[in-house]
C-alpha cells in the first residue's frame, strides 16, 4: 500500500491541555478520509500538524514519503529550516472554514500569488493554470472580481481553486462548508466530490454526513484527542461500535 499520509503516535498539548493524545492514521494515495467529531476533539489541530502549522510534541507525520517539518539523517531527526518548511507546505493544499482569500486581490490574483511567489512560476503560465482552475470550479467569469463581490459559496470555490493552483499532492479541508448559508453548501460539496472522483488525496473535516457516506473511503471519528474508531462509511456511520460515536451521530444526523 502506498500511504500518502502516515501519522504515528502524534501527541500535542497546548499548555497543560493535551489536545492530541496519540494519533495513528494512514491515508492511501487517491483516497478520501472524512474526520468527524465534536467541537474541541482536536480535528483542526490534527490538520494543522499535517501542514506543520503546529509542531507535534512527539510522534511523527510523513506526507508523500517526507517527514513533515523534519528530516532524518543517520537515525537522528533534524528540524527543517523555515524555507524548507514553506516549500513542503506548498505541496499540501489547505482550505479553511472562512475561505481566507486576500480581500484586496482579485480572484485571479488570489490564484496566481503563491505559484509566482513560492514556486517561481512565470506569470503567464500561472494565469493560464488559474483560468483553467476557475473554469473547473465554475467561476471562469469571476476572474476579475474581488472576494467581497462573491457569495460565500463562490468564495470557497475560489479558495479551493487557489489550493489546487499549487498542484498539491494532498488537500486538507477544515469544515469547508460550516460558514456557508445552507443553500450554498451543495455547490461547494459538488466541487469537492468532483476532486474526489478524480483521485485527489484528501482529508476532510466536516459534519456533512451525507457527503461522508457518498465520498469517503474512510471515516474517522475523533473524541477527546483520540481516534475512537475508523473504517469504511458503511461501518462507522451505520454500525458504529462505540457509544461515543453513536451519541455523536445521533446529534448530527
Ligand atoms: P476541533 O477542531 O475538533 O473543534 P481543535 O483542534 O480546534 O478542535 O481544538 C482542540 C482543543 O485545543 C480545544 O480545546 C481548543 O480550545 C484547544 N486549542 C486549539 N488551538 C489552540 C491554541 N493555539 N492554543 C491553545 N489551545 C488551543
Ligand atoms: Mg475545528
Amino acid at each position: 500500500m502506498s500511504a500518502m499520509v502516515e501519522i504515528r503516535s502524534v501527541h500535542k498539548s497546548f499548555g497543560s491541555a493535551e489536545v492530541l493524545r496519540g494519533i495513528d492514521l494512514e491515508v492511501a494515495a487517491g483516497e478520501v478520509t472524512v474526520v468527524l467529531g465534536p467541537s474541541g476533539s482536536g480535528k483542526s489541530t490534527l490538520l494543522r500538524t499535517i501542514n506543520h502549522l503546529e509542531k507535534v510534541d512527539s510522534g511523527w507525520i510523513s506526507v508523500d514519503g517526507a517527514l513533515v517539518g523534519y528530516r532524518r539523517s543517520k537515525e537522528k531527526l533534524y528540524e527543517l529550516r523555515e524555507r524548507e518548511i514553506l516549500k513542503q507546505r506548498t505541496g499540501i493544499g489547505f482550505v479553511f472554514q472562512n475561505f481566507n482569500l486576500f480581500p484586496h486581490l482579485t480572484v485571479l490574483e488570489n490564484l496566481v500569488e503563491a505559484p509566482i511567489a513560492a514556486q517561481r512560476r512565470p506569470r503567464k503560465e500561472a494565469e493560464a493554470t488559474a483560468r483553467r482552475l476557475l473554469t473547473r470550479v465554475g467561476l471562469a467569469e469571476k476572474a476579475d472580481a474581488y472576494p467581497q463581490q462573491l457569495s460565500g459559496g463562490q468564495q470557497q470555490r475560489v479558495a479551493i481553486a487557489r489550493a489546487l493552483a499549487l498542484e498539491p499532492t494532498l488537500l486538507l479541508f477544515d469544515e469547508p462548508t460550516s460558514a456557508l448559508d445552507p443553500e450554498l453548501v451543495g455547490e461547494v460539496l459538488d466541487v469537492i466530490k468532483d476532486l474526489a472522483h478524480q483521485g485527489t488525496t484528501m482529508i476532510v473535516v466536516t459534519h456533512e454526513i451525507g457527503f461522508a457516506r457518498e465520498v469517503a473511503d474512510t471515516v474517522v471519528f475523533m473524541d477527546g484527542g483520540r481516534i475512537v474508531e475508523q473504517g469504511p462509511p458503511a461501518q462507522v456511520l451505520d454500525h458504529p461500535r462505540h457509544a461515543r460515536t453513536r451519541a455523536f451521530l445521533s446529534k448530527v444526523l
